[in-house]
């Protein structure tokens, strides 16, 4: 596609490196109003018991809350953890700081909308619907794949859908990667999020709304996969560096292009079966070797070689309803269609091949 008009946020600022966690303190002195005014520090649960819970740069009034992250962000707890600090102080936080997967930056870049814009974060599932800027937002990821501390959407369950918060407002102003952070991460966990990234590419790459700019972020970031899951003799200090930074580029890719099929049909696994994002991708993309025979087949071997068993008939035993539902969430989501196929993809994705394919999973 020859690239047509849109003007694009972008992250503001970037730290990147082994440590620079321990320079957060520093990074957030610039946003801090006075010593009077505090800090949200939302933190996956996962980091209660352990050694970073004191590297954390708590300042007096800073509020800590650890976020569950065992069920996706929905619009329910996002609102309750808005409600939460509002009633914590009389003014509003200087930065909300997400540090985790893709659950919790998708929760901090929520809840730092939802303080300043009124309703439910239910309202403002689509695009551009948001109308204030909202709070300074810090992403600081500690499992690499989804994007999440680079892009414009935080994707939440909704009571109807599962759908993002997408707008230049979303994007965080401010980015910490520290390789370190993604370190223990469990193996499974960690595969499943990293294939997200490399979907993302791959989607960007095959689809109609790709162009020049989308292409050169997520060919650099489906280089970066292929080394950290298929390389040979991997320091695994430097994969993890490969994978934050694959991350980072890819998210950046969906920005300026699309994700595709693989990505409509998990929406539709996760929104009825609550099947985490990374995993529901790679149950989804595993069925896909029609519409992405190099991915899938490269795919397959990277299971083979981090030695992954994906679970299989995950949607035996759904009701009609179930499946229905899981259809009609994967044939909404007309953007990825529309970039997978083109602007006539209703001539070719019928409701009953999605069903197919659901079927096959
Ligand atoms: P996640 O944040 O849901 O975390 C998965 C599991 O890993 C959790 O149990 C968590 O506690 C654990 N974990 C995270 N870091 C760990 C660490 N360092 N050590 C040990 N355990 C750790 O997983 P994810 O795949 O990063 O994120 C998925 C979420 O991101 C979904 O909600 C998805 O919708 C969203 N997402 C958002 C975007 C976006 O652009 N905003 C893009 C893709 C996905
Ligand atoms: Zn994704």
């Amino acid at each position: 596609m020859i690239y047509t008009f849109r003007n694009f946020k972008n992250v503001a600022f970037f730290a990147f490196g082994r440590g620079t966690f321990d320079r957060l303190d520093e990074i957030l002195a610039p946003r801090r109003k006075g010593t009077d005014s505090y800090v949200v520090f939302l933190v996956d649960q996962v980091f209660e018991s352990g050694g970073l819970r004191e590297r954390i740069p708590l300042h007096e009034k800073d509020k800590l809350i650890w976020v569950s992250v065992e069920e996706e962000p929905t619009t329910r707890m996002v609102d309750l953890y808005r409600d939460e600090i509002l009633s914590y102080a009389d003014s509003l936080p200087d930065a909300v700081v997400g540090i985790g997967g893709g659950s919790v930056m998708d929760y901090a870049k929520a809840i730092a909308l939802m303080l300043t814009n009124p309703g439910s974060s239910a309202e403002y599932q689509g695009l551009d619907l948001i109308k204030d800027p909202g709070v300074f937002k810090v992403c600081i990821p500690t499992l690499s794949g989804t994007g999440a501390e680079v892009s414009m959407t935080t994707v939440l369950l909704g009571p109807e859908k599962k759908l993002g918060i997408k707008c230049d407002y979303t994007m965080p102003d401010q980015v910490v990667l520290d390789p370190d952070l993604i370190e223990g991460a469990p193996r499974e966990q960690r595969f499943y999020t990293g294939m997200d990234c490399y979907i993302h590419a791959m989607e960007c790459l095959t689809g109609t709304w790709r162009n020049a700019y989308s292409d050169a972020f997520a060919e650099k970031s489906l280089a970066l996969c292929r080394e950290v899951f298929l390389g040979e003799g991997e320091d695994p200090r430097e994969a993890d560096e490969k994978l934050m930074i694959a991350s980072y580029l890819g998210g950046m890719s969906v920005t300026y292009s699309q994700v595709g099929v693989c990505h409509a049909l998990s929406y539709g696994l996760s929104f009825v079966l609550h099947t985490r994002h990374g995993l529901a991708n790679c149950i989804a993309f595993n069925r896909l070797e029609d519409v992405y025979p190099d991915g899938v087949k490269e795919f397959h071997a990277m299971l083979e070689r981090q030695g992954v068993v994906l679970p299989e008939g995950v949607t035996a035993g759904l009701s009609d309803e179930q499946l229905d539902l899981m259809v009609d969430t994967a044939f909404k989501l007309e953007h990825m269609w529309d970039h997978a196929f083109g602007k006539a993809w209703r001539d070719k994705v019928r409701p009953e091949w999605i069903r197919e394919l659901f079927l096959r999973m």
